[in-house]
């Protein structure tokens, strides 16, 4: 392990696990398949393999027809992974939904430790907080509203009526480097470049951000390939991963794709949906490379 960073190094090529991590609350654009694509790259270049994670938390946004697409899309493409016991503690793929009593075991344990806080603040934030925040900006620093004084177990909240969310407490000016295996190094500083954040929900689900350090943990992923747009995400991750007396995997952030106007690519942009290349008759190859070309503009 990097003693500075607490990353995970790998011992060797042959250990490498990378993983696909899609959400299924869309159909995927260029930009997801970018992101998929310097996965499958990473993976072969270091001899490694990758593991399959569906998302799927968000039951508001998760449908049959996106997960349908999901699978299909990837496969037209070629993507592969491995699956079966050799994944980790579960069988792979694994699918979020089935492993909630993970994400409350690792939730309960930072109650315990006091880096938790119950809050009673914006619902709205709370529900953005179940997906990666790829579509919106990043969410503002919290302003400690809920924010008590003193940090002891918070109980699961039947206790503290009007509680939405519990947050992750940060210690303010704690320094948290991101060894980033594409960007280089990047700092980031717990209470401004991002505050407390949602750790888990009232009505029994993890945000993103611990399903994420618990399922890459378990699966014992040695490197993490995401969007850029989660870079600050990240730098939250390493702190849950800090908590827990986990080590944390490498990271490698993908540049954004972007759309004519310069906008980085979301579900809303659906000419440029997958399925609607596909449709149009593209050849696999032909649409692998329009993502690597926006990527670079
Ligand atoms: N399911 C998340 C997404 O698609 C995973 C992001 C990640 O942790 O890399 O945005």
């Amino acid at each position: 392990m990097n003693s500075k960073t607490g990353q995970n190094r790998r011992s060797g090529a042959a250990g490498y696990r990378g993983r696909l991590a899609p959400s299924p609350t869309g159909y995927f654009h260029l930009g997801h398949l970018a992101t998929f694509e310097t996965a499958r790259r990473r993976a072969r270049e270091e001899e490694g393999i990758l593991v399959f994670r569906n998302d799927n938390l968000d039951s508001r946004r998760c449908r049959p027809e996106y997960v349908e697409a999901m699978y299909d899309d990837l496969r037209w493409f070629g993507f592969s992974w491995v699956e079966g016991p050799d994944v980790g503690g579960d069988c792979g793929p694994y699918n979020q939904d089935e492993r909630i009593a993970h994400y409350r075991d690792a939730w309960l344990t930072l109650c315990r430790l006091g880096y938790v806080y119950a809050c009673r603040c914006s619902r709205r934030d709370v529900l953005n907080n179940l997906s990666a925040p790829h579509e919106g900006e990043d969410e503002p620093v919290y302003p400690g509203t809920c924010r008590p004084e003193t940090f002891g177990d918070p109980g699961d909240g039947d206790s503290a009526p009007g509680t939405v969310s519990w947050r992750f407490r940060v210690s303010e000016g704690e320094k948290v480097t991101v060894e980033d295996g594409n960007l280089g190094t990047r700092n980031f500083v717990a209470g401004v470049d991002f505050g407390d954040f949602v750790i888990w929900r009232r009505d029994g689900l993890p945000s993103y951000h611990l399903a994420a350090v618990v399922d890459d943990a378990a699966m014992r992923i040695t490197e993490v390939v995401r969007g850029a747009d989660l870079l600050v995400s990240t730098a939250r991750q390493i702190l849950i991963y800090r908590a827990l007396g986990l080590p944390a995997p490498e990271y490698y952030h993908c540049p954004l794709v972007r759309d004519e106007s310069g906008r980085r690519l979301a579900k809303r942009n659906g000419a440029l949906s997958l399925r609607a290349l596909r449709g149009n008759g593209y050849r696999p190859s032909e649409i692998l490379q329009m993502a690597g070309a926006r990527t670079r503009r």
